[in-house]
């Protein structure tokens, strides 16, 4: 690996960084080093410095805002690219513009994978544009969000459901464009978990709307958030919500899915082992309550696993992406 560390050096000089920790880089402030880390900010670096590693045969992982990801205390032996590329714009708008009416039907905007969810959700809500609306206050960029389909399931509100098209980088370094039926989105899941391809940049098509309208879908959302999730460093939901068939075997009340109220069910809010937390607010986040590692993380994981089996017989699925767990 130290070969393939120098020859990335020669290629980006000093923006390679070497044993980077990974807990500086996720929310959950859990992870230890990688070999390599490089931050990105243009979307043709991007390209470049995935190629390269193609190329050299490095092992690579691309990450956004880290808020949906763990890295094991051992870190990873490759390269993580973290991407920052913020480029987004209203693209077009369909419809007439007279001097009677405004009769907009629809917009496109353009937003590279790099750009922040909730300043994108601002930004269109703000221009009075529907679509992303319930994704205020969702942490994290447009790559990671379309990777896990990311959601407000009160609303049944996904981050897919407005895509028009998506530019990829392949897993052989090809650039293709790809339309919304590609990704076979589903909760929680885009095709990309399977092909492993890099999103560079997304195409939105939205509507517009009565701004106010927007704010106050928004501001739902976002109050949701911040009175049901836990304010600590975390990596946001551990597990996929269960199955609605699951739900009505088990007979959970009102036919609940969530995975939050199976762990809580099993005495599980509140336990820690380490720093790591089960959080008091959501029993489906587990929070870093000073200096916890993946290790704690992991155990936890398990027990919350262990403990629901054996209570509900329900085998919980892991949202939370993992490397080298
Ligand atoms: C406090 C808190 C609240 C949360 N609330 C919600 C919520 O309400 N709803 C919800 O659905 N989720 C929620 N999450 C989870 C998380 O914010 C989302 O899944 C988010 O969309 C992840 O984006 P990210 O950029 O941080 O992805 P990362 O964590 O950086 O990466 C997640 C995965 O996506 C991959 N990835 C990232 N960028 C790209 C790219 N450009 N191309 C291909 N793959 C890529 C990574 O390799 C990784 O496998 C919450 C998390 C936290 C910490």
């Amino acid at each position: 690996m130290q070969a393939k560390i120098e020859e990335l050096k020669k290629m980006f000089g000093p923006r390679i960084r070497e044993n980077e920790p990974m807990s500086a880089h996720t929310t959950a402030k859990v992870g230890g080093s990688v070999s390599a880390y490089i931050d990105v900010d243009k979307k043709d670096d991007l390209i470049r410095v995935v190629r390269f590693a193609i190329d050299k045969e490095i092992p690579y992982r691309v990450i956004g805002g880290g808020s949906n990801i763990l890295f094991s205390d051992e870190g990873f032996e490759g390269l993580v690219i973290k991407n920052n590329c913020r480029h987004f714009e209203v693209m077009s708008m369909s419809g007439r513009i007279t001097s009677q009416q405004m009769n907009i039907k629809k917009a496109v905007v353009y937003a590279e994978s790099g750009v922040m969810m909730n300043l994108l959700v601002r930004h269109t809500v703000e221009n009075g544009l529907g679509g992303l609306e319930y994704h205020l206050g969702l942490p994290g960029t447009v790559g990671g969000a379309i990777y896990m389909n990311s959601n407000f399931p009160k609303r049944d509100a996904y981050v897919g459901d407005t895509l028009q098209t998506a530019t990829l980088l392949t897993k052989t370094g090809e650039i293709k464009q790809v339309d919304k039926s590609y990704f076979k989105f589903a909760y929680d899941y885009s095709e990309l978990q399977k092909t492993g391809e890099i999103l560079l940049s997304a195409v939105f098509s939205l509507t517009p709307q009565d701004k106010k309208e927007l704010w106050e879908k928004a501001t739902e959302a976002l109050t949701h958030r911040t009175t049901s999730q836990p304010k600590g460093p975390s990596a946001g939901c551990v597990f996929r919500n269960i199955s609605l068939s699951d739900a009505i075997i088990i007979k959970t009340p009102h036919k609940t899915t969530s995975a939050g109220y199976l762990i809580d069910k099993s005495g599980l809010k509140g336990k820690k082992i380490g720093d790591a937390m089960i959080a008091n607010e959501h029993a489906n986040f587990i929070i870093n309550t000073g200096n916890a590692t993946a290790k704690d993380f992991k155990k936890l994981i398990s027990l919350m696993k262990k403990e629901v089996y054996d209570t509900f017989g329900v085998k919980l699925e892991l949202e939370v992406q993992t490397v080298g767990f």
